[in-house]
C-alpha cells in the first residue's frame, strides 16, 4: 500500500478489496492513472467509454487507447448513427468512473439513460473505473445526498436540461422528461459475472465535491468539468462548414 495515502483513502482502498473488486490500485495523479489504465486494458480491446468526464480529464488517454486499437465509441463512429445507437453497441470492456465511493467500498451511481450503470453491472466481462479522491463519501446516504444536491444539478445545468435543479441548483424530485437521475445503483460487492478493476487517484477528477470544501477547490472541479463537457459537446456536434 502506498505510504502517501491519507486515512480515508486507506479505508476505501481496503474496503474495495474486501468487496472483491480486483485489482484495486492507488496512484498519485492523472498521469500515473493513465499508465495504470493502459496496463489494465489490452491492445485491440472492444472498449466502451461510458459517459465519463473523469476519463476525458486524463490527458491523452482516449487518444492512446485508440492508437492501440481499442474500438471505443467516439464522434468518428457516428456516420448515419445517433449517439443513442453508439450507446447500445455491446462491448467486452467498459472504462468509466463512479459518482461516489463510500468508506465501506460501495459504488453509488445515478444515471439518466442507464447505459453507464447497466454496463457496470452486467454485459461487459470487465469494467475499469477511475475514481478521483473527490468521489469519496462517508456512506450511501451521503452519496445520494451529494449526487442530488451537487452532481445532478450541476450536470443538468451544464447540459441545459429542462429540470428544476438546472434553474435553482436544488433537487425537486422532478417528473421532467429531461431528468438526469432516472436510475440509481448501489454496487455493494463485485457482481457475479463482471470483474471490476478500480484505479483510485489522489487527485480531484470528475464531478463531485462536499459543499463544505473551500471555494477554490469546488470552483476548480466545476470549471474543469464544464470545459470537458463543452469539449464532448463540440466533438459530437462539430460546427457546420
Ligand atoms: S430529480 Fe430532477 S430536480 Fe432532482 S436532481 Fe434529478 S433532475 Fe434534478
Amino acid at each position: 500500500m502506498a505510504a502517501n495515502m491519507d486515512e480515508n483513502m486507506k479505508k476505501v482502498f481496503e474496503a474495495l478489496k474486501a468487496n472483491h473488486f480486483d485489482p484495486v490500485e492507488f496512484v498519485e495523479d492523472a498521469e500515473a492513472a493513465k499508465n495504470k489504465i493502459l496496463e489494465l486494458i489490452p491492445d485491440g480491446t472492444n472498449l466502451g467509454i461510458a459517459g465519463s468526464t473523469t476519463v476525458s480529464q486524463i490527458d491523452g488517454l482516449r487518444e492512446e487507447l485508440i492508437k492501440r486499437g481499442s474500438k471505443g465509441p467516439d464522434a468518428s463512429m457516428l456516420g448515419e448513427r445517433t449517439l443513442e445507437d453508439l450507446m447500445r453497441i455491446p462491448h467486452d470492456m467498459i472504462l468509466t468512473s463512479s459518482n461516489a465511493v463510500t468508506m465501506d467500498g460501495k459504488l453509488v451511481n445515478v444515471d439518466g439513460t442507464g447505459n453507464r450503470v447497466s454496463s457496470m453491472i452486467f454485459g461487459p466481462e470487465k469494467v475499469v473505473l477511475i475514481i478521483g479522491r473527490n468521489k469519496i463519501v462517508r456512506d450511501v446516504h451521503e452519496a445520494i445526498k451529494r449526487i442530488k444536491s451537487v452532481i445532478a444539478p450541476f450536470h443538468a445545468r451544464a447540459l441545459q436540461h429542462d429540470t428544476p435543479c438546472a434553474k435553482t441548483g436544488i433537487c425537486a424530485d422532478c417528473k421532467s422528461t429531461e431528468r438526469v437521475c432516472n436510475v440509481t445503483t448501489i454496487i455493494d460487492k463485485k457482481p457475479t459475472y463482471t470483474d471490476i478493476a478500480i484505479v483510485l487517484v489522489n487527485e480531484d477528477l470528475g464531478l463531485g465535491w462536499d459543499p463544505d470544501w473551500e471555494e477554490d477547490r469546488r470552483e476548480k472541479i466545476g470549471s474543469v468539468y464544464l470545459a470537458q463537457v463543452q469539449r464532448l459537446i463540440d466533438d459530437f456536434n462539430p460546427p457546420e462548414e
